[in-house]
C-alpha cells in the first residue's frame, strides 16, 4: 500500500476525469468521488488504479463516511483534488436563494468538508490540496453573482487552508481553470460568451481538460514541495490581460 493515493472530487466527467488519468499515467492511484453514480460507474470501468465513491460533496454525513471509506479502500491519501463544480448563471435580481445556496453547497461548501475531513490522514502523508476555482473568482463578469463568489472564496479559503496547516506540512494551491468546453461550461456558454472568450484569451482558444489536468498533478506532486498558498490561472493569459486584444489581431 505504498503507491501515492489522490482523491479527486467531480471525477465522473470532465476536468476531474481527465486529472483522474493523468494521475494514473503518473503512477498515483485515484479515489474518484462524483454524486452522479451511473456517470462514475461508466468512467470508472476499465480504470485499474482508480476506485468510484458514489457521495456528494455538500453532505457533511456523506463527506465524513466518504473520507472515511476512501481511507480504508486505500490505506493513505497524498492528494485531494477538489474539483465537483456546479455553474448555473443568472443575473443578480433572478437568482434567488435557492440558486446561491445550490451553487454555494457544492463550490463553497463541498470544499471546505473534504478538505476538513481529509486533514487526518493529509498530516500522515504531509500531503497536498488542490482546489479548483475559476477565471470568474479572479474577474467579475455578468450572470455570475453566485458561481463567480463562490469561486472568489475558494481562492481565499485556500489561502486560509495553506496558512494554517502549513505547519503539519499539507500544502494548498488553486487552479483558476479559463474555459474548458465542458459539460458544465456548454450549459451555460452562449455562442456570445465564446466568442467573447476567444476575443478576450491570448492564445485566442479555449483549453483542454488535459492543459488543467497537467497543472493539478504538477501541485500535488514532490515538485512542487515548497509551493503553497498560490493561485495559479490556466487560462490562455485571461487573467493577466486587458482590453483591446480584437483591435490588436485585427
Ligand atoms: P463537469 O460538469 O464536466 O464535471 C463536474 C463533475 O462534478 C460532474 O461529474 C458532477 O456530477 C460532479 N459534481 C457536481 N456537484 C457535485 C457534488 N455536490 N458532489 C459530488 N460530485 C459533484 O465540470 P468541469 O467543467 O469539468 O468542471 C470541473 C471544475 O472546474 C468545477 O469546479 C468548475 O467550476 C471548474 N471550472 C470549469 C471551467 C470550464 O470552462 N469547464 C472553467 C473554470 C472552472
Amino acid at each position: 500500500m505504498s503507491e501515492k493515493t489522490a482523491l479527486v472530487t467531480g471525477a465522473a466527467r470532465g476536468i476531474g476525469l481527465a486529472t483522474t488519468k493523468l494521475f494514473m499515467e503518473q503512477g498515483w492511484r485515484v479515489a474518484m468521488v462524483d454524486r452522479d453514480g451511473e456517470a462514475l460507474a461508466a468512467a470508472a470501468a476499465g480504470l485499474n488504479e482508480a476506485s468510484p465513491f458514489e457521495y456528494d460533496v455538500s453532505m457533511p454525513e456523506q463527506v465524513d463516511e466518504m473520507a472515511q471509506e476512501v481511507r480504508k479502500g486505500f490505506g493513505r491519501i497524498d492528494a485531494v483534488v477538489n474539483n465537483a463544480g456546479v455553474a448555473d448563471f443568472g443575473p443578480i435580481e433572478e437568482t434567488g436563494f435557492d440558486r446561491w445556496r445550490r451553487i454555494m453547497a457544492t463550490n463553497l461548501d463541498g470544499v471546505f468538508l473534504v478538505s476538513q475531513a481529509c486533514i487526518p490522514a493529509l498530516r500522515e502523508t504531509r500531503g497536498a490540496l488542490v482546489n479548483i476555482a475559476s477565471i470568474s473568482g479572479l474577474r467579475a463578469s455578468t450572470l455570475r453573482v453566485a458561481y463567480g463568489t463562490s469561486k472568489a472564496a475558494v481562492i481565499q479559503l485556500t489561502k486560509q487552508q495553506a496558512a494554517e496547516l502549513g505547519e503539519y506540512g499539507i500544502r494548498a494551491n488553486c487552479v483558476c481553470p479559463g474555459p474548458v468546453r465542458t459539460k458544465l461550461a456548454m450549459a451555460v456558454h452562449t455562442p456570445d460568451i465564446i466568442a467573447s472568450y476567444h476575443d478576450a484569451i491570448p492564445l485566442n482558444r479555449y483549453g483542454s481538460e488535459r492543459e488543467i489536468a497537467e497543472v493539478i498533478t504538477f501541485l500535488c506532486s514532490d515538485r512542487a514541495s515548497y509551493v503553497t498558498g498560490q493561485i495559479i490561472a490556466s487560462d490562455g493569459g485571461f487573467e493577466s490581460t486587458g482590453v483591446g486584444l480584437p483591435a490588436l489581431r485585427g
